[in-house]
């Protein structure tokens, strides 16, 4: 008898450690659902996943930028001109593509889909609402009306008509121009012509959102997530090493006593802010578990830096320092009572799923929305904006850890997580998006 062919979907996640994960994680299920899936990796970034994901192929395009030390703007932008024509050359020479899903930052396969007429979507790591928020801002640039840059971050004016984002809570970014910035946004935001937008959100926390994008795009939105809370997540390798002896210290803390730190893969804190924050962690007398990335101070990283006191705080097992926590573990363990966050769309996921009231302290791009959102949408958050001070870092662990403020934001949480978990679940909102999309690749 002969082989039904199974239809093959290309898919190109951004070489990013807030990215790549939630893209395995459809492709995992898309793959379990009969698809054959070919995973387009960039040198950029690169870590050998293929053992994780046996079920998959894996290629990598030859785009010679793996040693690149281009800010991630400008980096963005050079790495989809240079994709674009390689991946062409991949498809034509293979012809056995019959759909492409990318993400929104690597947009190169859109042209490429194009050309050979063959469907596509575009995935979204973030949320509807950050997707909203890039046009409000390029819509505001190019009419002149954004406060300027050096005022931009005192400005408390609300936005008209993109309730309750103010000025300063719009995506702009650390890591490039705002001339280079709009260009990618332009580009991101191109989406009219994919069969469909898909998200790593759920509507049952961002409803209103999904609706407005569906409307601004015209084509459907599949709010799938969080993928990572789903039955058939898979743990993707993370880019960096795992440090799991914490998981036992956090064995043996009181349940929601421990402040756990950690400022996500790109985030960079300034050598007199690290110096303030481990301060105003001793002063709060809770314990912490730290998590300081490699490479993410701009001075001197090194504990030995630290004041005397803070070093002490660590050595009688008060706090705990790692440079990269198993997250996820971490934030459903019973001793974690907070989490201080820049809040990457991922990170605000993860502790909506484990019911952990935030700190939220936003650097760059979607953070500010996704901070937005977490304070006065789900108002299970405090921000602290401003410079910091160890004053401020003590306040502000004690609101969320000891206060009362942080106990009735612990209990908002908790139902938000209940919400997210009922619209996995079959028959809620993320599972039902599931299906359509893939009856929506299986009949195009
Ligand atoms: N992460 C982790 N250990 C750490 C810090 C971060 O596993 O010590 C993971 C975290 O669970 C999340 C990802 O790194 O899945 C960061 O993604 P996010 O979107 O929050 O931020 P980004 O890195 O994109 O700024």
């Amino acid at each position: 008898m002969e082989e039904i062919r199974r239809k093959r979907v290309l898919m190109v996640p951004a070489p990013y450690e807030g990215h790549l994960p939630s893209m395995m994680n459809l492709a995992s299920y898309l793959s379990f659902k009969g698809f054959s899936i070919t995973i387009v990796r960039t040198q950029f970034n690169f870590k050998d996943i293929s053992a994780k994901f046996p079920h998959l192929h894996f290629v990598t395009i030859d785009d010679g930028l793996s040693g690149s030390s281009l800010g991630l703007v400008d980096f963005l932008l050079k790495l989809n001109s240079v994709c674009e024509p390689l991946l062409k050359e991949f498809i034509t020479l293979h012809n056995d593509v019959d759909f492409i899903i990318h993400d929104e930052f690597v947009y190169f396969p859109r042209q490429v889909a194009e050309d050979l007429n063959l469907p596509k979507m575009v995935f979204s790591a973030s949320s509807a609402a950050t997707s909203i928020s890039r046009c409000v801002l390029m819509d505001l640039q190019e009419k002149g009306l954004l406060p300027p840059q050096d005022e931009r971050s005192q400005h408390e004016e609300m936005v008209p008509e993109f309730h309750p984002f103010r000025y300063k809570d719009l995506p702009v970014t650390a890591y490039g121009s705002m001339e280079r910035l709009m260009l990618l946004y332009g580009n991101v935001s191109k989406r009219g012509t994919s069969c469909g937008i898909i998200h790593n959100s759920s509507e049952s926390i961002e409803k209103d959102f999904t609706s407005a994008a569906q409307v601004k795009w015209g084509v459907q939105i599949y709010s799938i997530g969080p993928l990572h809370m789903t039955d058939f997540a898979t743990s993707c390798p993370s880019l960096f090493d795992e440090e799991r002896n914490c998981l036992e210290w956090l064995d043996k803390q009181q349940p929601n006593s421990v402040m756990y730190i950690s400022i996500g893969s790109l985030a960079m804190t300034k050598e007199e802010e690290f110096v303030e924050m481990a301060m105003g962690l001793v002063q709060s007398e809770q314990p912490f578990l730290w998590a300081i990335r490699p490479g993410s101070i701009t001075g001197d990283e090194s504990l030995d830096s630290l004041p005397e006191q803070f070093r002490e705080t660590v050595t009688d097992g008060r706090g705990f320092v790692v440079k990269w926590a198993p997250q996820k573990e971490v934030l459903g363990h019973q001793a974690v009572g907070g989490f201080w966050n820049h809040c990457g769309w991922n990170s605000t996921l993860e502790s909506i799923s484990c019911g952990v009231p935030m700190i939220c302290r936003p650097y760059s791009g979607d953070q500010r929305v996704n901070t937005r959102l977490m304070t006065h949408v789900w108002q299970t958050a405090i921000e602290v904006e401003g410079e910091l001070d160890r004053g401020i870092v003590e306040m502000a662990v004690r609101r969320l850890i000891v206060g009362p403020e942080g106990e009735e934001m612990r209990k908002r949480a908790i139902i938000l997580k209940e919400e997210v978990e009922v619209s996995i679940r079959i028959g809620g909102s993320s599972r039902s998006a599931l299906n359509s999309l893939v009856d929506s690749i299986r009949s195009s």
